[in-house]
């Protein structure tokens, strides 16, 4: 790629994702809008609602700048198109240039509007005017939200896009643009759905996540949904004093080690299959004595003589998900990211097998 245009338009458009997106790795290196602009945002913790009224008005003017910042580079990268003079650059060009300057002007006109009577117009105000008394104005719950956000013991969860805040009395979701807000005593929380994964990338651990529905009573609240983990579920519902309702029958794993068991379940399912020799009855699992043992361990994960992993010659006596409960117990607890990559004894004989080594049983 030797054309500068196309090396530069490549490069701007992996930089605007990523300064839209904000990936972990911009997230740390301090390349968001809260990091650079930290002097003028104010601190978060001092002036909660102050901070995210002007981080988000400078979030939209700053992606807006995104288009133009594009047209003025090309002007540069490649200057045979004479850029520079809009009258003689090319039509396509010419729209170009006159769509991303009104997307400026606009976002410009916008903040401009919020600005005024003291930012009364921005949607985080009137949203929070929705919870004021008949005779207060937002500035009041503002305050409310600012004292209560100080406080240690406030719930704070959830990804650095959506972070999820619950304090004593409000339920609030901070995503790029918006704040949505609502009142304990207002909203009912749902549990509409719930997403398994069987490695997250920065805990390399199984996670559950499930959304959340807040909705209010109140008519000019609108319904949000919340993204949490399941294990961060309790401390949810502690804080919250009400009762979280579960329309879709979610199944929530509230422990590290009940999510495991799923995760070990589908590693397992991906192993090969022991074929049990005709006529061989399959007794009852000996852990649970409910189900019928369903795996035998046989050591696939290596050759022989290799590897810490030794042959098992008990016959099938465990479950499934016994086998599963018996692999998490044996775990250290405060490291999950070791869990898929141990080796454990085998609960009857102790020969030591790894995940690789369970097979179903047909
Ligand atoms: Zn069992
Ligand atoms: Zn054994
Ligand atoms: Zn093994």
């Amino acid at each position: 790629m030797d054309r500068p245009d196309a090396t530069f338009t490549l490069a701007y458009i992996v930089f605007a994702l990523c300064f839209v997106f904000t990936p972990t790795e911009f997230r740390t290196a301090g390349f968001t809008v809260q990091h650079m602009f930290s002097e003028w945002l104010g601190s978060e913790d001092i002036s909660f609602i102050q901070h995210h009224i002007k981080r988000s008005t400078l979030t939209l003017l700053l992606h807006c700048c995104l288009p133009l910042g594009y047209y003025i580079g090309m002007c540069f990268a490649a200057p045979e198109q004479n850029l520079m003079y809009v009258h003689q650059a090319s039509p396509g060009w010419q729209v170009y240039f006159a769509f991303s300057l009104a997307v400026q002007l606009v976002s410009c006109a916008l903040a401009f509007y919020w600005s005024r009577r003291g930012w009364s117009n921005h949607p985080i105000c009137r949203a929070l005017g929705a919870h004021a008394l008949p005779q207060s104005s937002w500035r009041a719950v503002a305050s409310s939200i600012n004292t209560e956000f100080r406080r240690i013991d406030k719930f704070a969860s959830g990804c650095p896009s959506a972070r999820v805040i619950v304090t004593d009395t409000w339920v609030m979701k901070v995503s790029t643009y918006s704040l949505h807000v609502a009142l304990h005593q207002d909203c009912h929380l749902t549990v509409t759905d719930s997403r398994q994964h069987s490695l997250s990338p920065e805990l390399n651990a199984p996670v559950q996540i499930l959304t959340i529905t807040v909705a209010s009573i109140n008519p000019r609240v609108r319904p949000f949904d919340i993204r949490l983990k399941s294990t961060e579920y309790v401390e949810l519902q502690e804080k919250l004093h009400a009762p979280i309702r579960n329309a879709a029958n979610v199944v929530i794993h509230l422990t590290m080690s009940e999510l495991f068991l799923e995760t070990f379940k589908t590693y397992v399912r991906m192993n090969a299959v022991y074929w049990c020799p005709s006529g061989q009855e399959l007794e009852p699992c000996i852990g649970c004595m409910q189900a019928s043992a369903s795996v035998k361990l046989l050591r696939l994960c290596q050759a022989d003589g290799e590897g810490e992993c030794q042959q098992c010659y008990c016959r099938p006596m465990w479950c499934l998900t016994c086998m599963g409960k018996w692999f998490a117990s044996r775990q250290d607890q405060q490291q999950p990211e070791t869990w898929l990559s141990s080796r454990v004894p085998c609960p009857t004989c102790r020969a030591k097998f790894c995940i690789l080594d369970v097979c179903a049983v047909e």
